[in-house]
């Protein structure tokens, strides 16, 4: 997907006009417990064309002064986008701050539409031609607040995405490092590259400034490492900040079909760790958590990794079918299993099982832990069948949905997972009426 970023200003709209493009589409698909919303990255669509948003606002780059704070913001949206929003108020006039921006902007040479925001009613729109000094060409007006002028912005801004290159035989499993910063994303990634040293290729990301990098294994299979470049070109100031990291992993989940989710063993398992294996489960992607730094520990024996499996078991209880890894970026421990361990996980986010198979399981699970009843009603399961896979999805045709009870349905995946094996994979079970 192509990625729009926002910029400008504090209180010239930012989060309203953010909002309001990515309109309901923010809203929660399935409520991971632990995982709050952040409204820095949404997906959108205008004229059926898909995109992801980033509002740069929300990215604070804390105890800096506030120009500092918006230049970094600018800076973060030339890295990351395809196309940049620049909202600025039509109350307040050119300033300072948006002519500072605006030579950023220019400079990058990155396409830029101008939002003239809070034109609320028709005598402000003659005020927008202030604007053109900002030497970004056509200034847009708009009102977030009220939804006026959003169709002429977004044609603006679609009309700006480069067209898609997309490799339509690119057979090779996309993945990508996740996690907070310090965890050792960076090593591994140079690890992973140094260990399988056929590589074919950096191609440039098809929609924007990401180096991909493919490599082949010796057994022939063709990975793609996802946007390693931002994770390898380091030190920027915002580098380290939690928004910055978390909209960094969101766009990787966006792009990967199994995501990596490392953990520091030296450290445990900390708030941001849990927010950010939350986005991988609800985007329903591949997921291998991955604890790095596994040399760290001293004294390990038979207990230290049971005692860390349990820990993460317990505190990322959604993720209950994630393999998990223990490795050392450093001493290159265990990262030869990864490329295969990965190649599992895909193989099985795609499998498809045929029907009968699905309803013999599904008959003897039944058969042996007789369906629920409520109010003297039984629930009934008619037939299942898998409607989609990335993630492998089953439609189960039953009497009343409402009769199906949570803990049923986990049982009912439970055995689908004991006799098939979609390990690192979600499944999402839907239930319909029949
Ligand atoms: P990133 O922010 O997640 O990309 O983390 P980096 O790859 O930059 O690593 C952060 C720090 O941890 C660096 O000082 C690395 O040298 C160190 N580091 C990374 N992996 C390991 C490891 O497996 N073992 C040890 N002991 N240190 C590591």
């Amino acid at each position: 997907n192509p990625i729009v970023a926002v910029v400008g200003r504090p209180n010239v709209g930012k989060s309203t006009l953010f909002n309001r493009i990515a309109g309901e589409r923010i809203s929660i698909v399935e409520d991971t417990p632990g995982v709050t919303r952040d409204r820095i990255y949404a997906h959108a669509e205008w004229l059926g064309k898909n995109f992801s948003m980033i509002d740069t606002g929300g990215i604070e780059i804390s105890d800096q002064p506030l120009l500092t704070q918006i230049r970094q913001q600018a800076e973060i949206a030339i890295d990351e986008a395809d196309v940049i929003i620049f909202v600025v108020d039509v109350e307040n006039g050119v300033t300072d701050a948006d002519e500072q921006v605006a030579r950023i902007l220019y400079r990058s040479n990155k396409p830029v539409v101008l939002a003239v925001n809070k034109v609320d009613n028709p005598e402000r729109r003659s005020d927008i031609y202030d604007y053109y000094s900002l030497g970004l060409g056509e200034p847009y007006a708009v009102s977030s607040v009220h939804g006026i002028g959003m169709g002429d912005l977004l044609d603006a801004v679609i009309k700006r995405f480069p067209d898609n290159v997309v490799n339509e035989d690119d057979k090779s499993i996309h993945f990508s490092f996740i996690g907070r910063p310090n965890v050792g994303k960076s090593s591994l990634v140079n690890a992973i590259l140094g260990e399988n040293r056929v590589i074919v290729s950096n191609v440039a990301g098809t929609t924007r400034d990401a180096i991909n990098t493919q490599f082949k294994t010796n057994d022939g299979q063709e990975f793609t490492m996802v946007d390693t470049a931002g994770i390898r070109k380091k030190g920027k100031i915002y580098e380290n900040t939690e928004r910055y990291s978390l909209m960094r992993s969101m766009r990787a989940i966006d792009d990967s079909d199994v995501v990596l989710v490392v953990l520091n063993a030296e450290e445990g398992i900390r708030e941001l760790d849990k927010h950010i294996a939350g986005y991988a489960h609800e985007a329903g992607c591949g997921v291998i958590i991955v604890v790095n730094k596994w040399d760290t520990l001293k004294d390990k024996d038979h207990r230290t990794m049971t005692d860390f499996t349990n820990l993460i078991r317990q505190e990322f209880q959604y993720l209950s079918y994630a393999p998990i890894i223990f490795v050392s970026a450093k001493t290159k421990q265990r990262l030869n299993q990864l490329p295969s361990l990965i190649e599992n996980v895909y193989n099985h986010h795609r499998q498809r099982i045929q029907s009968s198979v699905l309803n013999d399981v599904l008959m003897d699970a039944i058969a042996a832990n007789p369906t629920p009843t409520q109010n003297g009603r039984r629930l009934r399961v008619y037939y299942a069948t898998q409607v989609a896979t990335e993630p492998p999805t089953f439609v189960i045709f039953v009497n009343d949905p409402e009769l199906m009870h949570f803990s049923y349905e986990r049982y009912l995946e439970n055995q689908i997972r004991k006799a098939f094996d979609f390990s690192g994979t979600p499944i999402h079970l839907i239930k319909r009426q029949r």
